[in-house]
């Protein structure tokens, strides 16, 4: 019996032989409509995405094809899983895959924004040779602050440390026992650790607790020109708080992958975009070869366990 898959949001190809391979009905459609959704979840068994592709409570009340929703990637939020849950289908992701590609991206930011290098590059192909304009900031020695110190928390943690940054870790778990074996210092708590670093770095997911959890109060408890680095979601940060700290002074500069609408639609967030002290990328920290196949193949091996988990007996 044949299990039919539906894989959009540009899921790497091994996804579709891995499953293909195993004797699924796999069809490719690098992105959906809502309709196109909205038909999908009654047609096919899986539907395998990254993060583009939204499954509201209004499209997964719809579902009544859909068991399996595999997620290539980290972070849930484009899921209404609460509604996912009550329509029995089952959730499956691969969080692991892109851990690496992330915290590099993280150090790359946090060294461009620290060296200006975006600006140099800009000045020097427009033809000006701008060598004194460029004086940057070393790493090590300065203080690192880390929110969430889950894989790519840690992940940066370890980067970090090679640079002999001092880093201090947030987190709502007790990671004590985690940072002391790294030499990671604690913070008691957020607020503590807003009012010690020199470099603030987000590795936490988005949900109801921390949208906008870095807002005017957070960045006011922070040191008059540190800076911020955000490669977790865009949410979590209050877009206007942001652009006021940088605007003031009080933050030095930023360097963001992510933002609260992708792409950015308000002018705030393009004002912020365009400030020179800010570094911007566009949601590109997971997008490297090797965890891209990597989260490609993981999903459809969970997607096809999870499948075979719920004992569906093939084609509607
Ligand atoms: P993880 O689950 O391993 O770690 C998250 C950590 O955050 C956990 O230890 C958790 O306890 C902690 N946490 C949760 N809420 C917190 C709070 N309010 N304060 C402090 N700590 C809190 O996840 P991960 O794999 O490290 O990924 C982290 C986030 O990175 C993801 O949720 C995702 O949003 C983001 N991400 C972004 C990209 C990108 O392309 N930019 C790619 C992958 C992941």
């Amino acid at each position: 019996m044949t299990f039919r898959v539906l894989i959009t949001d540009n899921v790497h190809e091994e996804c579709a032989s891995f499953l293909r391979a195993r004797g699924c009905h796999v069809d490719v459609k690098p992105s959906l409509t809502k309709e196109e959704l909205l038909k999908a979840v009654k047609e096919y068994d899986a539907i395998i995405v990254r993060g583009k592709t939204k499954f509201t409570r209004e499209v997964l009340m719809e579902a009544n094809s859909l068991k399996v929703i595999g997620r290539a990637g980290v972070g849930l939020d484009n899921i209404d899983v609460e509604a996912a849950s009550q329509k029995n289908i089952k959730v499956v992701s691969t969080p692991q895959a892109s851990t690496v590609a992330v915290a590099e991206a993280t150090m790359a930011l946090m060294l461009a924004l620290m060296r200006m290098i975006p600006e140099a590059n800009r000045t020097l192909k427009e033809g000006m040779w701008l060598k004194n304009k460029f004086m940057g900031c070393e790493l090590r020695g300065k203080t690192l602050g880390i929110v969430g110190f889950g894989r790519i928390g840690k992940a940066v943690a370890k980067r970090a440390l090679s640079f002999e940054m001092r880093v201090i870790a947030y987190d709502v778990r007790d990671i004590r026992e985690e940072a002391s074996a790294m030499g990671v210092e604690v913070a008691e708590s957020l607020e503590d650790l807003l009012k010690r670093c020199d470099i603030l770095t987000l590795h936490i997911p988005l949900n109801k607790s921390t949208r906008g959890l870095i807002g005017e109060r957070q960045i006011s408890l922070m040191k008059r020109g540190a800076v911020i680095i955000n490669t977790s979601r865009g949410g979590i940060i209050d877009t206007k708080s942001l652009l006021k700290a940088l605007k003031e002074d009080k933050l030095s500069g930023a360097a963001l992958d992510v933002f609260e609408h992708e792409p950015p639609q308000t002018d705030e967030e393009w004002e912020l975009i365009k400030l020179p002290n800010v570094v911007v990328t566009p949601h590109i920290a997971s997008q490297t070869h090797e965890a891209q196949r990597s989260a490609g193949i993981m999903i459809a091996e969970e997607v096809l366990k999870a499948l075979n988990d719920t004992k569906i007996t093939g084609t509607r």
